[in-house]
């Protein structure tokens, strides 16, 4: 065989092997729903693979080659995106990848694209090429747009229900008190009576959390913060469970100093308070449980630890995350639904925190260390915990809620604690009302048909002078409550609530 044949052999066979692998290519890049693309950035050509238009949705043949057609083809709300991600790509010599919606041709709706492409540089290391792969990731898209969607109307229904719920459970609540205190001396109704508010109680502290959970989800969550000595406001959780009798069957050891926090009073109540009852919960009667608060370098730090059932180490990881638990055995003794320490984790991190957890394993107990970032005011003078049970002046008061059950139990326990007590069922018979009784208080319930409560505040405040405004509702936002400070009210209480909350707030001024 001569020479010259042997070359043109080679060709062949090396023509063959290329036009292999370009067809492999080709099927690879339609196997992955994409195609290839390659941009002169000096002359502004811009050639695609083939079935690059098929994946933009254009006709065959369709689409003009240049960069400028292409820009042309970038949905008009994400163009901007996209031609910023290709610039920085061009200064950085950086890769370019950018998620972006095709407007297509022929007005269905756009399809989704994620885009990918390297630099190429000249001698003198200015950019001329981009060579990459653009790819349909419409159906990905809208999977994740379906999950945001139904995540969405979840944190929308918990959020719902949530709130539904606090109005039945504040006129159980109610009624229980005031059986309690007619059938005062039977010890059989008493102790039902009791049983009846501490469910309740519990109810209204499973709704709590779920608001937090779905606030916290939302990014809803605003603290209100002041100086905070972080040991009295540890002591008071310790003396309130003290008072419940809930430390009864373990022993305790509180080792308090002074360190200041800027921090939302009742928000890190909420933290100690979630970190005191699991360490109780989880450790068996006569088990020891330790707080202790001091400073460590600028920072507060709490610590609750305990020797009761400890954490596994395969939980460790995942226990500040929602609807963690350890297993448990199907009397679910130990109830909860997973939810407290993933809201305790958010609301030390909202407070520039961190929380980590500590266990040697299973019946070695465990520890929580919280550190907050330390503040170094003093704390404001006169916040003196709460006001006791002390005997409180008659006053005249006018109940605004369109409730009937809530509001007749309410009405019976002001007149029981000793008040005169008016009452009305919406927002314009309120106003009447309070311009013909001139009350001392009035307690008014935000959604009120007709007249909402804010309206009847501003019309209360505006003709009845030395007016004592209470808001008494099962909106708790924090824009709620905001505007219910600018209408006037000089109390906002969530339902549902106990009396002595409500008779303590009458009696402040
Ligand atoms: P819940 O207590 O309602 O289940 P949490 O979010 O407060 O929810 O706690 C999540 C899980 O972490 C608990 O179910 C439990 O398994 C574990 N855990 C929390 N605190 C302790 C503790 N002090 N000792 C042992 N396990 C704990």
């Amino acid at each position: 065989m001569s020479v010259g044949v042997v070359e043109v052999t080679e060709l062949a066979k090396s023509e063959e092997a290329l036009r292999r692998s370009e067809a492999g290519l080709r099927l690879a890049l339609e196997a992955g729903e994409m195609g290839s693309f390659e941009w002169d950035i000096r002359t502004g050509e811009l050639r695609w693979s083939e079935n690059l238009e098929t994946i933009h949705g254009l006709p065959a043949g369709s689409f003009g080659r240049t960069f400028d057609a292409f820009k042309g083809l970038i949905h008009p709300d994400d163009r901007e995106r996209v031609l910023g991600a290709i610039g920085h790509s061009l200064e950085t010599g950086s890769d370019y990848e950018s998620e972006f919606r095709s407007a297509g041709s022929d007005g269905e709706e756009p399809r989704w694209m994620l885009g990918k492409g390297k630099v190429l540089v000249d001698e003198g290391g200015r950019p001329c090429r981009m060579i990459g792969v653009c790819m349909d990731i419409t159906r990905r898209k809208r999977a994740e747009q379906a999950t945001q969607e139904a995540n969405r109307r979840k944190d929308e229904f918990i959020a719902m229900v949530s709130h539904e719920l606090r109005n039945p459970l504040a006129a159980i609540m109610n009624q229980a008190a005031l059986l309690d205190r007619i059938t005062a001396g039977d010890d059989l109704s008493a102790r039902a009576c009791a049983a009846i508010r501490r469910q309740a109680q519990q109810l209204a502290s499973i709704v709590d959390d779920l608001l937090d959970v779905s606030r916290l989800a939302a990014g809803k969550l605003t603290l209100e913060r002041t100086t905070q000595d972080l040991a009295a406001l540890v002591e008071r959780c310790v003396q309130d469970f003290v008072g419940r009798r809930l430390l009864d069957e373990h022993r305790r050891e509180l080792r308090l100093s002074p360190a200041y926090v800027s921090g939302d009073g009742p928000r890190l109540e909420q933290v100690v308070s979630n970190l005191l009852t699991n360490a109780l919960k989880y450790t068996p009667r006569g088990g020891r449980i330790t707080v202790t608060v001091d400073r460590q370098g600028g920072d507060a730090v709490l610590r609750v630890s305990d020797s009761g059932i400890g954490i596994a180490p395969e939980l460790m990881p995942r226990i500040f995350d929602l609807f963690v638990q350890s297993d448990r055995g199907l009397d679910r003794r130990d109830g909860g639904l997973g939810l407290g320490l993933s809201i305790v984790r958010r609301l030390v991190e909202a407070h520039g925190g961190r929380i980590e957890a500590r266990s040697a394993g299973p019946n070695q107990g465990s520890e929580f260390i919280v550190r907050l970032p330390g503040a170094v005011a003093l704390p404001a003078p006169g916040q003196a915990p709460g006001a006791g049970a002390e005997a409180v002046p008659r006053k005249r008061i006018l109940v605004i809620d369109d409730n009937e059950d809530a509001r007749e139990a309410l009405v019976g326990l002001l007149e029981h604690a000793g008040h005169e007590v008016h009452q009305a069922a919406e927002g314009v018979a309120g106003v009447e009302s309070a311009s013909q009784v001139c009350p001392d208080v009035a307690i008014v319930d935000i959604g009120l048909p007709g007249l909402d409560g804010f309206e009847v505040a501003r019309q209360l405040k505006a003709r009845i002078s030395n007016l004592r405004l209470i808001a008494l509702t099962g909106y708790g936002q924090f824009r709620d409550r905001t505007r219910g400070a600018e209408v006037g009210f000089d109390a906002y209480l969530v339902k549902p609530i106990e009396i002595d909350a409500i008779l303590d707030t009458i009696a402040s001024r």
